[in-house]
């Protein structure tokens, strides 16, 4: 029996940069960049502050299209939000089974059980949108937390909940908040055991 086309929805694809924050910083990657997010994080970077990104680009394309234009062993799925689409789960098991290393990188706001290979960059944004909470299954099975930081009450939304994580903890100034990046290095002061998170691709002007 012929298998149906798995098919999902991108919104672009780029090959040959670098990976920019939380552990893997400074790791050559390659992105695939899922369709849609329904979050609405007000300082979105991506294009999906409201609205789900109505407007922004989105283009329908197969596994194999996929495979076949990637050109580092180590492939980042983000977004939007990945785990949106039910179709990442074959997805990563498609760029494992082709020998590449995958990371995720989500807000947690929707759940799907994933290959345990899988690297999940839990990054939760329920402190700016409380419609969409981390699910619950994402703290245990976090690879690393990245928490972005406006002001110092970000990281206190989340305080409870990071006492059951067992994985790295990374505070990453938000971009567009100057006095962001001060408040971090102080947060760092009271919480060593936490790491900052540059965005280097921005620093170094890369995509
Ligand atoms: S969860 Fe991520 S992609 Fe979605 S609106 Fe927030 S920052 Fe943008």
């Amino acid at each position: 029996m012929t298998q149906p086309i798995v098919q999902l929805a991108i919104h672009e694809t780029f090959q040959q940069t670098i990976q920019g924050e939380g552990h893997w910083a400074g790791t050559p990657v390659d992105f695939i960049r899922l369709a849609g997010c329904p979050v609405g994080c007000p300082w979105c970077d991506t294009g999906y502050a409201e609205g789900g990104g109505k407007g922004l680009p989105r283009e329908w394309r197969s596994l194999p299209h996929l495979l076949a234009e990637l050109k580092t062993p180590r492939v980042v799925i983000s977004g939007g939000e990945p785990f949106l689409q039910p179709e990442l789960v074959t997805l990563v098991t498609a760029l494992l089974n082709d020998d590449r290393t995958v990371s995720i990188e989500t807000s947690g706001a929707i759940w799907r059980e994933i290959d345990d290979r899988a690297w999940v960059t839990l990054s939760p944004k329920q402190h700016v949108s409380p419609r969409y909470p981390v699910q619950p299954e994402f703290w245990s099975r976090a690879n690393e937390v990245k928490l972005v930081i406006a002001q110092a009450e970000d990281l206190m939304f989340y305080n409870q909940a990071l006492e059951k994580v067992d994985a790295p903890i990374f505070l990453q100034a938000e971009w567009d908040t100057p006095a962001s990046l001060q408040v971090v290095l102080d947060l760092l002061k009271r919480y060593p055991q936490y790491r900052l998170s540059t965005q280097l691709h921005k620093y170094l002007g890369v995509q």
